[in-house]
């Protein structure tokens, strides 16, 4: 861009705040220099009226699978860092379930030089716990960490056996890395399609119980609290979940942050309706008094952070039959228009608790800054217009995968501007 940009009578969010009165925002040389009322147009400056819309700081999403390497018919780093920008997301951690695993300095740096080559995002990566994720032998954790990855876990798995846990635990926890947690007991989770209950009685698929979940929140958050380790427990699916670990917070002797996601919060068993595989993912959906209870965790902080668990699958892998079909859902192209939808719109929560939840908080679990809105601070934000829409139709997204139940549906909400520094990376 030219060198400054002005963003005219917009409106600032801002984590734990209300929304500001109209101001201007001037960028220069990828640093917001002034937020102020009537600030005169710099000769040469590029401007945006943004009048009856809202700058934002650009998300974060600390769950994300990109299938780099091994499975990039789904996606791969440049589809993964577009789609994301499209949803106004400006940093990403990758999970480690890739063939190969990444599970070791060798694969962590051929993962973030291709990141740096392709990407015009940061890309963080998080690695195994285990060797090939195959719950066994420690992977290599030390190679990755001197790489700078921080966050351990298995995701996709579970760690089965608590000796290996508790020992990864008691190494890496000493060199400030923590473990991600995908809580599920696999011997009680069975095929995991759906979530064991009416619907899945009326299906005739076997069910996963919410509590092959609930039980390995609390054994981990237990493991966590033996070798003082940091635990953060992804994508929570059940009331009794966050209630275990609401339970654990406020005890306040151990170290754990925990996640919900989009689809979780807003999707059912029910929604499944005819074997729809758009709503096959795991933790599977539960029923709409887990909706309420997630939610709720979500508004009085039990939930650090949103996360997408933005899991890109083919067409033609969907297409099988339910059971066959493999679990997921993409969320980056989605979640911030969805959930302003859904949640804001509707009155459900405000957009400083959006701010907090899926662009602050996540920054903070990965060791970084937010980027807030604010004079001095490095310009990382979006531009949303709350009366305009969008339509997710398959030319609109840019993952390479359509598994969304939002294909070709229209939703209140747009996102005009996505500026990292001294770039425009996305203008509508
Ligand atoms: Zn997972």
């Amino acid at each position: 861009m030219s060198d400054s940009l002005l963003i005219r009578q917009v409106r600032v969010v801002a984590e734990d705040s209300p929304l500001s009165a109209e101001v201007d925002v001037l960028v220069e040389g990828g640093v917001i220099r002034s937020v102020a009322v009537d600030l005169p147009v710099p000769e040469g400056a590029k401007v945006v009226e943004g009048r009856g819309r809202l700058l934002m700081p650009a998300m974060f999403d600390a769950h994300v699978h990109f299938r780099e390497p091994g499975f990039e018919a789904k996606e791969d780093i440049a589809s993964g860092t577009e789609a994301a920008i499209n949803g106004g997301i400006t940093g990403v951690v990758m999970m480690p379930n890739t063939s190969p695993a990444i599970d070791s300095a060798t694969v962590v740096k051929a993962v973030l030089d291709k990141a740096k080559a392709v990407a015009r995002i940061p890309v963080y990566t998080s690695g195994c716990i285990t060797k090939g994720r195959g719950g066994k032998e420690l992977a290599a954790i030390d190679g990755m960490r001197a790489l700078g990855v921080r966050m351990l876990t298995d995701d996709g798995d579970g760690v089965g056996d608590p000796a290996v846990l508790y020992r990864a635990m008691q190494y890496a926890g000493e060199f400030g890395m923590f473990f991600a947690s995908h809580c599920e007991v696999h011997e009680l989770a069975g095929p995991r399609a759906l979530n064991e209950g009416p619907m899945s009685y009326r299906l005739g698929i076997k069910g996963s119980p919410a509590c092959a979940e609930e039980i390995m929140i609390d054994r981990d958050i237990r493991l966590a609290h033996a070798t003082g380790a940091h635990i953060h427990i992804q994508h929570v699916s059940s009331r009794l979940g966050m209630e275990t670990i609401r339970w654990w917070k406020e005890r306040g002797d151990v170290r754990v942050t925990a996640e919900v996601a989009p689809h979780h919060l807003m999707f059912r068993d029910e929604d499944i309706g005819n074997y729809d595989t758009h709503y096959k993912m795991n933790p599977p959906l539960r029923t709409a008094e887990d909706n309420v209870a997630l939610l709720e965790g979500l508004k009085s902080g039990v939930f650090d952070l949103l996360a997408t668990d933005h899991a890109p699958h083919t067409p033609f892998e969907k297409a099988q039959d339910f059971t066959s079909a493999p679990n997921g859902i993409t969320g980056l192209d989605t979640a911030l228009v969805s959930m302003f939808d859904r949640f804001i719109a509707r009155g459900e929560f405000g957009w400083d608790q959006l701010v907090k939840r899926y662009s602050a908080e996540p920054r903070r679990l990965m060791g970084l800054d937010p980027v807030p809105v604010v004079e001095g601070g490095f310009a990382e934000f979006l531009l949303f217009d709350p009366e305009a829409s969008t339509t997710f139709t398959a030319e609109f997204m840019k993952s390479k995968s359509r598994n969304t139940p939002f294909l070709d549906q229209t939703l209140r909400g747009r996102i005009d501007l996505v500026v990292r520094g001294v770039e425009i990376l996305l203008e509508r």
